[in-house]
């Protein structure tokens, strides 16, 4: 509802690395957001900064606020971002805060690490925002938004009423028809010039100086990274992002930075169409505490602290997708958590979510973690198109959606089940309809019917039709997979105790407490014999037990 533009990514590509990308007007985003939050129910909603935790005996019983005002709960989540000990830099300016104009949660890191929980450093930035009146578009290259948008919500199998969430009250608010009016992105380019500007300035620079300690994302360098790890390449491209429909401040898309104001200016007015351009907040780095995911179940539940759950850039990720899938997986398990019902837990063959959590617990990261699509194995499974098939039994099982939403998407499973059994069961001159689909020469012809079928239905059937011999591949690897999933391992069990295991593989072990032996396997440094042993140590172990309770 507050789109302002809509681009699906990789369009070139295959339909499985496809993804819908929403460029929001930030401000409309986050007064629609906690309007949201105001109108829900059951929800009580207070603003304050968190100080502390209350822990009794091991378990999270609720926190303490700069206000004095203390809250109880039975658990708790910590979504910090980049707040915790949040310190900028612009060159050798230094300014407490987790984002410009906003404060640095202090106290909380030394409540956290009291309670045993481990504190490391990680560091990102940002680039400035500029004033589009200043900025000569003529030099620029045009970028709209697709005519015809993908949304990330599936339109097919939600009523008018429940199709933004937020609409259920029927109130007309701040908000546009999805899709509609949207606002161009620009593109330019860094020149040699801007090259020059970096190379002769590093020094000032906050990242190359030495004062900051915390690792940066390798994969959205800033712009001192990308000169000096990459000398050759003669330009770097940018994009130029309007803030918002009702402002007329730009982002700089891959200018993000941390040398001095006087030199950003120079860098910008060395770029084509920014000659001119005037700066209406700097670009700058953040360095911010993040307690390493390692110290997490897969619940997102913490082992040193019973009830108390972590969410997004805290656990050393970064971006707007692997904060929003943490913060969903974490709200469902301590709802869950203090109901007494088993965790929500995707499996990384289910969907990206459960890649991006089973990496953070399993492996941890020591840099900004980004969830690339190279980063899941099963990903031809992951097509954009399917993902309310392969999550729907989650959500029934959580109660996540309701139930009229279900059986829409029970309905639409069948609908491709029954095309993709047309497909692959009619003769047609040729061979089977589905042959003909994976052969080069494709029929000018497609079962009748078909035509009628919603456009969700029709890409999903042809997905499922022209990649069957991959997706089929996978799907017997996943099975294979499920099996060693299956296999739990309890959170008691005493690793030093199992003959045979390596020291380094039972001290990882201990430490990580994987949930599952296919958990097991993918903690770094845990061999494949290691893993032999467990297996036969915990099968003999649940023999044992069959047979002592039929005793
Ligand atoms: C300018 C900018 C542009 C970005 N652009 C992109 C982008 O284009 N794409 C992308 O994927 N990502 C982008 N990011 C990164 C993305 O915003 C973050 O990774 C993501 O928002 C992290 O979500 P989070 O919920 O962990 O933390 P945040 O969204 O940072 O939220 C943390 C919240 O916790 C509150 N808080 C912190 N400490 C306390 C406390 N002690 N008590 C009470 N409240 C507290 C803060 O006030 C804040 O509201 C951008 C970040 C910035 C700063």
């Amino acid at each position: 509802m507050t789109g302002i533009q809509f681009r699906l990514l990789n369009e070139s590509k295959g339909q499985a690395v496809q993804s819908p990308r929403a460029q929001c007007d930030k401000k409309a985003y986050q007064f629609r957001l906690k309007h949201t939050l105001e109108l829900q129910p059951n929800l009580t909603l207070f603003q304050a900064q968190v100080t502390g935790l209350i822990v009794e005996r091991g378990k999270i019983v609720g926190c303490r606020t700069n206000l004095d005002i203390k809250f109880q709960g039975m658990t708790v989540i910590i979504t910090t971002g980049t707040f915790l000990r949040g310190l900028m830099h612009i060159g050798e300016n230094r300014n407490e805060g987790g984002r410009l104009g906003d404060f640095s949660a202090k106290t909380l890191s030394g409540s956290l690490i009291k309670y045993g929980v481990e504190l490391l450093r990680l560091k990102t930035g940002t680039p400035p925002r500029l004033l589009g009146r200043t900025i000569d578009f003529d030099k620029m290259q045009e970028q709209p938004g697709d005519s015809n948008p993908t949304h990330f919500a599936f339109h097919d199998t939600r009523i008018s009423s429940d199709l933004f969430h937020v609409e259920q009250f029927k109130e007309q608010r701040l908000g546009w028809k999805p899709g509609c009016e949207q606002v161009s992105c620009w593109l330019t380019y860094t020149t040699s010039i801007t090259a020059d500007l970096v190379r002769n300035n590093l020094q000032k620079s906050a990242m190359y100086s030495g004062n900051i300690e915390g690792v940066g994302p390798r994969y959205c360098p800033s712009i001192e990274d990308k000169i000096v790890r990459f000398p050759d390449k003669e330009r770097h491209l940018l994009f130029l992002e309007p803030e918002g429909r009702s402002t007329d401040e730009f982002y700089v898309n891959g200018l993000s930075t941390s040398l001095p104001f006087d030199v950003q200016l120079d860098l910008i007015h060395s770029v084509p169409g920014l000659e001119s351009a005037a700066i209406l907040r700097p670009a700058y780095a953040v360095e911010y505490d993040f307690a390493p995911p390692t110290q997490l179940y897969p619940s997102l539940e913490s082992k040193k602290v019973e009830g108390l759950f972590f969410a997004g850039q805290i656990n050393g990720t970064s971006g707007y997708e692997e904060a929003a899938a943490q913060g969903l997986v974490a709200g469902v398990n301590a709802v869950n958590k203090a109901r007494g019902v088993n965790p929500l837990v995707i499996h990384r063959y289910e969907g990206y979510i459960g890649v991006l959590i089973d990496d953070l617990v399993t492996k941890g990261t020591r840099e900004p973690y980004r969830m690339f699509t190279s980063r899941a194995e099963h990903r031809l499974l992951f097509n954009h198109g399917s993902a309310e098939l392969r999550l729907a039994s989650h959500a029934e099982k959580h109660k996540l959606l309701c139930e009229n939403r279900l059986k829409l998407i029970s309905g639409k499973a069948r609908l491709v089940d029954h095309w993709v059994g047309v497909f692959e069961n009619t003769r047609v001159p040729g061979g089977l309809w589905g042959d003909l689909m994976r052969s080069d020469a494709a029929p000018s012809e497609l079962p009748a019917g078909f035509s009628k079928a919603s456009q969700a239905v029709r890409d999903e059937v042809i997905y499922r039709v022209k990649y069957r011999g991959y997706l089929a591949r996978e799907q017997h690897q996943v099975k294979k997979l499920s099996q060693a999933e299956a296999l739990q391992l309890p959170v008691t069990l005493d690793y030093s105790s199992i003959k045979g295991l390596k020291r380094e593989s039972a001290v990882k072990l201990a430490e990580i407490k994987p949930a599952t032996l296919g958990q097991a396997n993918r903690i770094s440094g845990v061999s494949p014999a290691d893993i032999g042993i467990l297996m036969v140590f915990v099968e003999s172990s649940r023999a044992q037990h069959r047979k002592d309770s039929s005793d």
